[in-house]
């Protein structure tokens, strides 16, 4: 597992830090239920006799349901909080192309570092912010950096051109914020950015269950020159007769086919055909939780357009990602000229 050409790990931000230790025990402490369901284990505080089975694993059991139900509507009011104070957050993980080994791009990753608890993941605070509708300011204040960042690399250095950012959607904005389309583009002429160096991020998940809703505002994002992804592509089950009739410029392959690949024969095909559709429609390709070299040398040979992911870089704060920027071509001067030849 040679990830040894890796950008730095950021030590400003404690996420990247905590990730591992801190969110561990905050899952374990039931935070990683508050989405969605009460079937793990249960939060702390909670006596070990509590998290048994006994004769009062129904009260616990009750008991435990209330307080992530407590739990949840607390971290609800205070990422409104933080969210409304401009509190969240973002880092960019960049987006090498393999054919040059440029770093074309950048996707915004949010992050709340909650007051007590610290690095809270996505994974925990978007579904919350979904439930509380405070996705709708969340999205629009991540989109707002994203313009904001690529302005500010714009003025940096006129004559280079500046990794396009790549910013997730989720499905309650589409269907919540009916005028997302109109603001962006507002904000782009506002800022004085090319509506190409935006991409929106759209899992296939909410492009299967929301497909009138995302393929009407994507399209209109794309006839005004955004550009689109299909994030996690490959889990979502996609109609592959509905795939063809979406507008889409970019191809997501979700990790859990990235990590499968030399390893598992069955995942390996379905990574490859996967590749082999998006290029015959017309579409880029990005790699997700590209780890290895090996993985990377057998997505080149597969003819995946672009890789994401560890073995290149983890988010990195603003400076960071303006200082692999500003050292391109990163991949090949990084020495991995053998994996790929
Ligand atoms: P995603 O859009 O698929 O983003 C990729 C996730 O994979 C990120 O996790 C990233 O840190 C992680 N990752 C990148 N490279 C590797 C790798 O090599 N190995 C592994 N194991 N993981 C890797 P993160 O930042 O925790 O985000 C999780 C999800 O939360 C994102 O998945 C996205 O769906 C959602 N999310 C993050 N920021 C936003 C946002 O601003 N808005 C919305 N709606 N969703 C967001
Ligand atoms: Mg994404
Ligand atoms: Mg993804």
């Amino acid at each position: 597992m040679a990830r040894s050409g890796r950008f730095r790990r950021n030590q400003s931000w404690p996420f990247l830090g905590a990730v591992a230790g801190r969110l561990g025990r905050l899952a374990t402490s039931g935070l990683s239920l508050l989405a969605s369901n009460v079937t793990g284990p249960p939060p702390e505080g909670l006596s070990r006799s509590e998290r048994t089975t006994g004769p009062n694993r129904g009260a616990n059991l009750q008991s435990s349901t209330c307080h992530i139900a407590r739990l949840r509507s607390q971290l609800g009011e205070d990422l409104g909080d933080c969210v409304a104070g401009g509190c969240l957050q973002v880092l960019w993980q960049p987006q090498v192309e393999i054919a040059t080994g440029r770093v074309v791009a950048m996707e915004a990753l949010a992050r709340w570092c909650h007051p007590r608890h610290g690095a809270v993941s996505p994974a925990v605070f978007i579904p919350i912010a979904e439930a509380t509708g405070s996705i709708v300011p969340l999205g629009r204040h991540v989109l707002d950096l994203a313009i904001r960042q690529l302005a500010s690399w714009q003025r940096l250095h006129p004559t280079l051109a500046p990794p396009r950012i790549a910013v997730n959607l989720s499905a309650c904005q589409l269907r919540d914020d009916a005028t997302l389309g109109e603001w962006v583009q507002e904000r782009l002429g506002a800022h004085g950015v090319a509506p190409g160096r935006l991409e929106l991020e759209v899992t296939e998940s909410t492009l299967v269950e929301h497909r009138a809703l995302a393929g009407a505002l994507l399209a209109e994002m794309r006839a005004g020159g955004v550009r689109v992804a299909i994030d996690d592509f490959g889990t979502g089950y996609s109609n592959l007769a509905n795939l063809a009739g979406l507008p889409f410029d970019v191809i997501k392959v979700d990790r859990t086919f990235v990590a499968s690949i030399g390893l598992d024969p069955r995942g390996t095909a379905v990574t490859r055909l996967i590749l082999e559709l998006a290029e015959r429609l017309g579409a880029e390709t990005i790699a997700e939780g590209v780890e290895t070299d090996d993985q990377l040398a057998w997505l080149a040979r597969m003819g995946a357009t672009h890789v994401q992911g560890y073995r290149f870089s983890e988010p990195l704060d603003t400076p960071g990602a303006t200082n692999v920027w500003l050292r391109q071509p990163w991949l090949r001067a990084e020495g991995l000229r053998g994996v790929l030849d």
